[in-house]
Parts: C-alpha cells; structure tokens; sequence
C-alpha cells in the first residue's frame, strides 16, 4: 500500500493496514500529522486555550481569588503551538514506525494506476503499488477579491498567531471555523466584527444553538454585520476597508478569510491513473471510499465528505480494513450523519445525529428534551452556568436520535450521546447509568428522563 498525505486519514490507514498485514510505504511532504496538526485543529485549539485562560483570569475574583493579572505573549504562545505539533509529530511518526511503516518526506503523486513516484530532497522515488490511497486534504479557499499577504489579510493559516494581535479583526465568513476565530481572537484581546452573509450565524446550526452563540458574542462586544457578503478588501497604509454587495463596509485592522475550503487534488497525477474527480476537485468515491479505480482508495477531506479530522481517521480505518479484505466479514460502514462535531466557542457547542429542526422539516415524529445547564451544580461550582442538553429520541421506541449540547465540556459530553446513537441505545440506558455527582454530565441523564 501506498499513501499519499500523512494527515489523519493517511497515517490511520497505514497504521491499521500496517497491524493488518499490509507492507505500507506513507508520502508526506510537511508533517506527519497533516494539517489538522499543523495548521487546523491543533494550533486552532491552542490558541483558544489560552484565549480562555485569559478570560477565565478576568473572571478570578467571582472565584474566590484576588485579581490577578496576566497579559498576552505572542512569542511564548507561537513556543507553546510549536511544541504541542512536535509532540504530536514525535508520538505520530513513533507509532507509524513501530508498525513498520516506512516514511518518505517529499511529495507524491500516481504516474498511473499502480504506480507512484515521491519526489525528495534526494530526488525521485519510483514505487509500484497493489492498493494506493490518497489523502492530500484541503487547504483555504482564497476568492479573487482577496489580496490575501499573511500580514493584513490572512486566511486561517496565517493565524497562529499573527506576528501582532490585530487591533481590529474583521472575520468573513460564519461558518464553524469563521466562529471559532471569533472567540479566539475577542479572548485574546482584539475587536471583532463578523461578516454573516445570512440572518444567523452557523446556518447550518439549530437556531436555538446559533442564538446561543451570538448572545455571547454581542455581549462580549463583538459587532455582527449580517445578510452581507464581503466582496472586496482594500488595503491602505494604516488598516483596511472590507466591502459587501449590499454597499456597507468595515474598517478594521486585519482581515481574515474563513469562507471554505478546496481539495488538494491538483498535480498528484489523477489524470496518469484515470481517476474521476467532481466539478469541486473532489475525487468521486463510493461508500467503501473507492474511487473509480477500485484499487484507489481517498480518505479525509479530499474525498469530499465530511470535513473533520475524527471523519478522516475513521475513514483511514475503513480503507485498510476494506483493503485488507476485512469487508468480507461483518462490517460497518461509516455513516456521517451519526458523526459528533464540535465548534470549540464560549459556550462550547456539540452535536450528532438527528437535529431537532431537520425532524420537523421531515415531518418526522420526535421527543424533544431540553434542561438548562443553570439548574446544575457543578455548572454553578465552575461559575458557568449558560447553556442547555437538548436530546431527541424516538417517541415510541425511546432510542435516541441525536442531541445537541451548548456549554463548559460540550465537546466532551457528546460523546455519550454519540455513543447512544451509534449503539441505538435507549434514553432508559442513559437514565439508568450511574453517573457522577457532582458533574455536567447530570443533565444529560435529566435529559434522558
Ligand atoms: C481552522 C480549522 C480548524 C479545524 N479544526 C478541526 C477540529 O477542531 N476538529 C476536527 O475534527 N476537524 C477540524 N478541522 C478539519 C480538519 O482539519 C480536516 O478535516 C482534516 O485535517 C482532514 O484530514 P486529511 O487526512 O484529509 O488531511 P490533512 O490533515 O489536510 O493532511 C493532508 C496531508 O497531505 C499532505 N500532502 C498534500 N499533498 C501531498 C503530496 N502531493 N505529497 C505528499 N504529501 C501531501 C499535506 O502536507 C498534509 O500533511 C479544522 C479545519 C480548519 C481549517
């Protein structure tokens, strides 16, 4: 087997078909760990952690603490995101080599159907392969209109952290990621104003979640332009104009652009090898993740699925155990819709499964609870009370459905809720386990109730 990209779906396929059997040659040209650990997950995370311990310090005295002071280094955070990726990329590369996978740093790409070459620093290697997977991700959509030069107009990749906190950030785009980088940089210090080219943001959100979140934002002073779409950026010597079709602009400081993402499937020969790909640039797959070539498997988010690292890693499973044959046994396909996601904002925000709106929309029939996380104990003991457990089951049968979940560890505390999904448990299950007291996880089995 030969993979191409060593992101979460690349180096999980060749862990498992390595286990399995498989003699597993991996292509990468940055890091092992891709660039969920380089430049999307990870260092994403990072920042919002210390743009939380900043906020949370603000809030010491409602601790029982004196005010402490703490302000923002920008060079101790870039050490601090440097070191967690070298971690990661030592424990990665560690397990990879442990199951003899053999490493190539350079960059791949097919010269036909079973046959790819990486080109190194060292020069071409050819390779023949029986099983090729491809893994090359996605990297940020930058429109025409953007002047994007990683100083004042960036995209997410020039963020960690910029080489000086923006005083004014203008953020386009209200997607997951658009929020996130929102929270992080109103914690860390600067302005904020979101360009929501609809009426809410996160649309593709429950509104009552979505709500949620521009509460908090509005109360931490960030400025909300919505129904507009950002259609030119104009740089000048002391800040910028961003413009929407509808006439208004911003002035900020910084810009940042979160409007999506494109597939890194130019230049790695899927032409050479016949590989059919979408209008997007995405490689077309079936649901064991072949592409037309059945012996070409596509993981992570070139495969234009669900664009999250826990998909890609699943999907990397999937590919070796469907490889290595494993499919002739009983074998479960992924199913997205019961994928967990996260938007890693205050309040967190969590959700699998069936959305209450979309059952409404289907005119499904579903039971719908909700408790506040204000009637919770150890939501008071951590000084965080905001936000809800919304569970949605099967009226007649009591199996749970989906849930949603908006506060302090939601990112956590949906995976019991996934786990009931996956598992098609029963709300009585999740009632009658004997959780913890005093913990966040209470409302879940109120919930359940
Ligand atoms: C700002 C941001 C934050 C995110 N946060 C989260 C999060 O919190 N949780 C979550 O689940 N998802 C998150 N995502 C999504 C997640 O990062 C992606 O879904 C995930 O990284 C996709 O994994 P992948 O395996 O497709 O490859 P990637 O992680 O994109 O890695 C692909 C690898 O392939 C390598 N490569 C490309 N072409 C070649 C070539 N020709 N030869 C050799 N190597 C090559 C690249 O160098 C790279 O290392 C976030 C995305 C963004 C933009």
């Amino acid at each position: 087997m030969v993979i191409i990209g060593g992101g979460p779906a690349g180096n999980q396929a060749a862990t498992l078909a390595a286990r399995l059997g498989a003699e597993v040659t991996l292509i990468e040209r940055d890091i092992v760990g891709g660039a969920a650990h380089l430049w999307d997950c990870v260092p994403s995370k990072a920042m919002i952690a210390t743009g939380e311990a900043l906020t949370f310090l603000g809030r010491a005295t409602r601790m029982g603490l004196t005010e402490p002071s703490a302000s923002l280094d920008l060079v101790a955070l870039r050490d601090r995101i440097v070191r967690i990726e070298d971690r990661l990329e030592h424990s990665t590369t560690g397990l990879l080599q442990s199951q003899g996978v053999r490493l190539i740093a350079g960059t791949g790409r097919l010269t036909g159907p079973h046959s790819v070459v990486a080109d190194t620093a060292d020069g071409p290697v050819e390779l023949e392969a029986d099983v090729v997977v491809l893994s090359t991700g996605s990297r940020p959509r930058i429109p025409a209109w953007a002047p994007v030069d990683g100083e004042r107009v960036l995209t997410t990749r020039d963020a960690y952290p910029p080489q000086a906190l923006p005083e004014h950030l203008v953020v386009i785009g209200s997607g997951v990621t658009g929020v996130e980088f929102v929270h992080m940089f109103t914690s860390l210090g600067s302005q904020v104003t979101l360009i929501v080219s609809r009426q809410q943001v996160l649309p593709q959100k429950d509104p009552e979640v979505a709500a949620a979140l521009e509460d908090d934002f509005l109360s931490r002073g960030v400025r909300l332009l919505k129904g507009a779409r950002a259609e030119a950026i104009e740089v000048g010597d002391d800040g910028l104009v961003v413009r929407c079709d509808d006439g208004r602009s911003v002035e900020g400081s910084h810009a940042l652009l979160a409007i999506g993402s494109i597939p890194n499937s130019e230049g790695i020969g899927l032409d050479a090898a016949g590989v059919e790909v979408d209008p997007g640039g995405y490689v077309v797959v079936n649901h064991n993740l072949q592409s037309s070539i059945p012996h070409i498997y596509v993981g992570g988010d070139l495969s234009g699925k669900l664009p999250l690292s826990s998909v890609a890693s699943m999907q990397g499973r999937k590919i070796a155990e469907h490889a290595m044959g494993l499919h002739q046994r009983p074998h479960r396909h992924l199913d997205y819709e019961k994928a967990a996601s996260a938007i890693f904002t205050e309040p967190e925000i969590a959700d699998v499964g069936l959305a209450e709106a979309d059952a409404f929309a289907e005119g499904r029939k579903i039971r719908v609870t909700k408790v506040p996380f204000s009637s919770s104990a150890k939501a008071l003991i951590n000084d965080d009370p905001r936000g809800f457990v919304k569970l949605v089951s099967d009226p007649a049968t009591g199996v749970v459905l989906g849930g949603s979940i908006v506060g302090k560890h939601a990112a956590e505390l949906i995976s019991v809720i996934a786990l009931a999904v996956t598992a098609r448990l029963n709300v009585t299950d999740i009632v009658e386990s004997l959780l913890v007291h005093p913990a966040l996880s209470e409302a879940l089995a109120e919930a359940a109730e």
